[in-house]
């Protein structure tokens, strides 16, 4: 935590408004208090030399107090630097006016903005939604909870203490702005937050907020219920400790109605496909693994919504596939609808481009944080709801037909926002401009005033012109005179007696008169009084929008909702994706599946590639090929048209028929996370460990080489072994494409029925390797290693060299008899060489038996028979 609060630099500050200001600024000793002085926020000490810096502004010094500020009509920009660098600041108004205050000016905290909170502020790209999160560690377990605020959607969730990686697989997935913890217990909770989450601002609370009675009291009152178990949440006190403490912080924050949040509900509801951290990285899933953007990610290239919030819906369903086989089916027939049609699509598409960000628009009306031009930007997106319904209703799709009878276009909230707010309202609340004539009969009569006045100025202007001669005579306006008659300096010998003067200038003069002031103090007290009128009226409009929050929380995701599907239906459309059959069996069948990434980003040609898993005959394919052969892209693909399929999405193939997955599992690269005391080929143990302990007969599961990091004889031992694992072990038994360089393990298949061999096809033409790209049956015969190392430029040198000593090894590779030496299976003689590939196990447990055996005999009385017996069963232990 950053503390910019100096007790020392208090004792010297004397004037009453430091006085003020140390006040306010040892409430929030982690924020940077944005302190309000006229039309400036300014900084002072050490938040105005943090400031300085971020904002690239320039640091000043009054009475030797470092400041610096900010003009508060363009302090959006500011804050978003801030906020998007993990700055918290606080906002300190003044709350009264300062023509009427005595001595200071109050000023109090209006809110503190921080990164998982400041919906006003946009933080991110449209498509990413800000959340926040609460996390507790104890002994007995972790509770965790997530607020998006601008959907007001709140999720929570607890676990075991053993299962960290749960909770840390739901923060990557949710991607947390900030996260809020109990004070003094930030340690327990640090094994939560690798990798891109230990970036993220932690905020310590009391940790009284966490108290569980304290917590629940808090929901219950949130929600007005009597019992947390409409959420699942009753017997979970973790997670309601993490959710209670989550909302006492928000509200602590942002001091106002938390209306906003409207839901909650437990996180583990289920029914998904589960993808962890690593496999949503590896996979590519939202962010490329090359520069960590969303270009070139499966999102990136599927994404064809136009609407923030279908943006982040596609998201979300990306990371959450479904399990349930009628509610795929639902999304795929609605999908299908909106792809056979192209024009109702195409006007469904142009329609929804209007609709401007209507969660976040609601969220900042809800928090009370929406300016006068927010207001209209929700008309304007709710305007063309009637369109869009018109456009739907041919459609029949039940998900489509469900959309359409839960219908609402707000249209009273459209009416009531263009009765009382300007189409192009002043961007600041308290200088009128904001509410149409009409909407308030005081305000049209102050109007009405303050016109007049000025038509009667305008009047006067003429008149005094005719009554002096004075041609050039002129009626003026300035903040410190008010009005004032200009009079230039030649014409000065006519001016009349009557004029009052009041201010010479270089070139003229400028007076007053009686009549003048009067019809000036009718126009400044009406302007003044419109000013107040009109910002509580808008106050007014903004709380009766307000209390529609949940109509129009609805209505964003009815809206989220349609985007989608009509962008998954332009997908198919563009790329030629086809719809799969979705079925609870346990086949994964792909005719002329494509990488739908690389298909997009290559300029060549994507050949297309079958694929046909089950448990009962093509379990474990072994894939091996040259390098660069298409042996990863193949793994990846098929894993994707999964995802693809069970999130309602049609998939790049000719044909595909998909058994549903329960997880798919990853063990792809090398990532190495040194700095957390794991090396490569740690990390690389850790997701296969993973992968053997949680796969269920339902999985998938992707291994692009096992056992790479450490030497070959280590490595090869054990990615033979996982593989026995994976066939053998009935609990697991998972569908697994699994890619090789180790040649030895496509013998596997000698002995193991299910695991299949196949390759990627390439040609030699005249001592060239052509890569063909098509998996098909069989081992591969080379690598191609030296090939490509030759491609890519080593030396002659070493490539001639490299040859010599391959062929050496390879002679090697055959026993005595001329066989592989990795081909016995199990129930063959042992030889030296299994030995080590089997462990010494097997071995040591021969001995001892016969260790045993010869111990138990007792010489003496063993008839010639029973001697006999024993030798038998010797010889007969010693072969195994
Ligand atoms: P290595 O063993 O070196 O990891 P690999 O066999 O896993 O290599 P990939 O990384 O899958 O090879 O593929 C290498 C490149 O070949 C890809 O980046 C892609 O550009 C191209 N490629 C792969 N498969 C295909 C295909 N089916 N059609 C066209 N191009 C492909």
């Amino acid at each position: 935590m950053r503390i910019w609060y100096n007790p020392a630099v208090e004792k010297t500050a004397l004037t009453p408004m430091m006085e003020q200001y140390f006040r306010v600024k040892k409430e929030n000793p982690d924020a940077l208090l944005f302190f309000r002085l006229g039309d400036f926020y300014e900084m002072f000490y050490e938040d105005a030399k943090v400031g300085s810096q971020v904002l690239e502004i320039t640091l000043t010094s009054r009475q030797k107090v470092p400041m610096c500020g900010v003009p508060y009509h363009s302090v959006q920009s500011y804050l978003s630097k801030l906020l998007r660098k993990g700055f918290k600041v606080a906002i300190c108004e003044q709350v009264e006016d300062p023509k009427s205050a005595k001595g200071v000016v109050k000023r109090e905290i209006i809110k503190v903005l921080t990164p998982g909170t400041a919906v006003e502020v946009d933080l991110e790209a449209a498509k990413e939604s800000v959340s926040i999160a609460a996390v507790l560690m104890t002994p007995e377990g972790w509770g965790l909870a997530l607020i998006d605020l601008s959907t007001g959607e709140m999720r929570a969730a607890e676990g075991p203490a053993d299962d960290l990686k749960t909770a840390a697989d739901e923060l990557f997935r949710a991607g947390p702005r900030e996260i809020v913890v109990p004070e003094g217990e930030e340690d327990a909770a640090a094994p939560l937050f690798r990798g891109d989450l230990s970036q993220v601002l932690k905020s310590p609370v009391e940790v009284w907020m966490f108290d569980p009675a304290r917590a629940r009291h808090a929901l219950l009152d949130h929600f007005q219920v009597v019992t947390l178990a409409g959420f699942g949440l009753e017997d979970k006190p973790l997670a309601v400790s993490a959710a209670g403490a989550l909302l006492s912080y928000i509200k602590k924050v942002r001091k106002d109605s938390l209306a906003v949040i409207g839901r909650l509900s437990s996180l583990q509801s289920g029914g998904r496909l589960l993808l962890d951290a690593s496999t949503i990285r590896n996979l590519e899933l939202i962010r490329n693994l090359r520069d960590g953007r969303v270009e070139n990610s499966l999102l990136g290239v599927i994404d064809f919504t136009v609407t923030p919030m279908g943006g982040r819906a596609l998201r979300a369903r990306l990371l959450q596939p479904l399990l349930d086989r009628p509610a795929i089916v639902a999304r795929l027939d609605a999908v299908e609808g909106l792809l056979d049609d192209s024009i109702v699509r195409q006007e469904l598409r142009d329609a929804l481009k209007g609709i401007l960000d209507l969660e976040r628009l609601t969220g900042k009306i809800s928090l009370g944080a929406a300016h006068p031009r927010d207001l209209v930007s929700l008309k304007h997106s709710l305007q063309p709801l009637p369109i869009l319904r018109r456009i739907l209703e041919p459609l029949a799709p039940a998900l489509l037909m469900d959309i359409k009878n839960r219908w609402d276009e707000a249209s009273d909230v459209v009416e009531l926002i263009g009765r009382a707010i300007l189409d192009e309202p002043a961007f600041l609340l308290t200088e009128g401009g904001i509410i149409k004539d009409g909407f308030d009969r005081d305000l049209d009569e102050l109007r009405a005033v303050s016109r007049s006045g000025k038509s009667f100025i305008a009047l006067l202007e003429k008149r005094e012109r005719e009554r002096t001669g004075i041609g050039s005579l002129k009626v003026r306006y300035n903040r410190v005179f008010g009005y004032y008659i200009e009079v230039t300096k030649p014409n000065l010998p006519q001016v009349p007696a009557d004029y009052i003067r009041k201010q010479t200038m270089l070139s003229s003069e400028r007076f007053l008169t009686p009549e003048l002031k009067e019809y000036e103090e009718k126009i400044l007290n009406a302007e003044e009084r419109i000013g107040q009128i009109e910002e509580k009226l808008f106050a007014d409009v903004r709380n009766r929008v307000a209390v529609e929050t949940r109509r129009l929380q609805a209505i964003a995701a009815a809206v989220a909702e349609i985007d989608v599907l009509a962008g998954l239906a332009e997908l198919a459309a563009r790329r030629n994706y086809r719809r799969p059959d979705i079925d609870e069996g346990e086949a994964i069948r792909i005719r002329d599946g494509r990488h739908p990434v690389i298909e997009t980003a290559t300029g060549e040609p994507f050949i297309p590639n079958d694929v046909d898993l089950d448990r009962t005959a093509d379990q474990i394919l072994i894939i091996t090929g040259p390098n660069m052969g298409g042996k990863s892209t193949f793994l990846r693909q098929t894993a994707l048209i999964v995802i693809l399929a069970q999130m309602g999405s049609f998939v790049p193939a000719g044909e595909a028929s998909i058994g549903l997955v329960d997880r798919v599992f990853t063990r792809i690269g090398a990532m190495d996370f040194l700095s957390l005391g794991q090396s490569t080929f740690m990390v690389e143990m850790l997701e296969t460990a993973n992968i053997l302990n949680n796969a269920t007969p339902r999985s998938l599961i992707l291994l692009d080489e096992i056992g790479r990091g450490t030497s070959t004889f280590d490595g090869l031992s054990i990615a033979w072994a996982v593989a026995e694992f994976l066939h053998e072990n009935e609990r697991v038994r998972a569908k697994t494409l699994f890619a090789t360089h180790y040649h030895e393990l496509t013998e596997l298949p000698l002995t193991l029925p299910r695991i299949k061999n196949r390759h990627v096809a390439v040609q030699e033409r005249g001592g060239e390797v052509v890569f063909l790209r098509k998996i098909v049956d069989g081992p591969s015969d080379q690598s191609y290693g030296i090939h490509v190392a030759q491609l890519a430029g080593l030396p002659r040198d070493v490539i001639g060299r490299a040859r010599e000593i391959l062929f050496n090894l390879e002679k090697q590779e055959l026993d005595d008899a001329g066989r592989p030496r990795l081909a016995y299976s199990k129930g063959k003689k042992p030889d030296r060489d299994q030995m080590w590939l089997f462990g010494d196990d097997r071995r040591d447990s021969a001995l001892s038996e016969i260790k045993d055996l010869l111990e138990s005999c007792e010489i003496a009385s063993l008839t010639p028979l029973e001697a006999l017996n024993l030798l038998a069963r010797l010889i007969e232990k010693a072969r195994q």
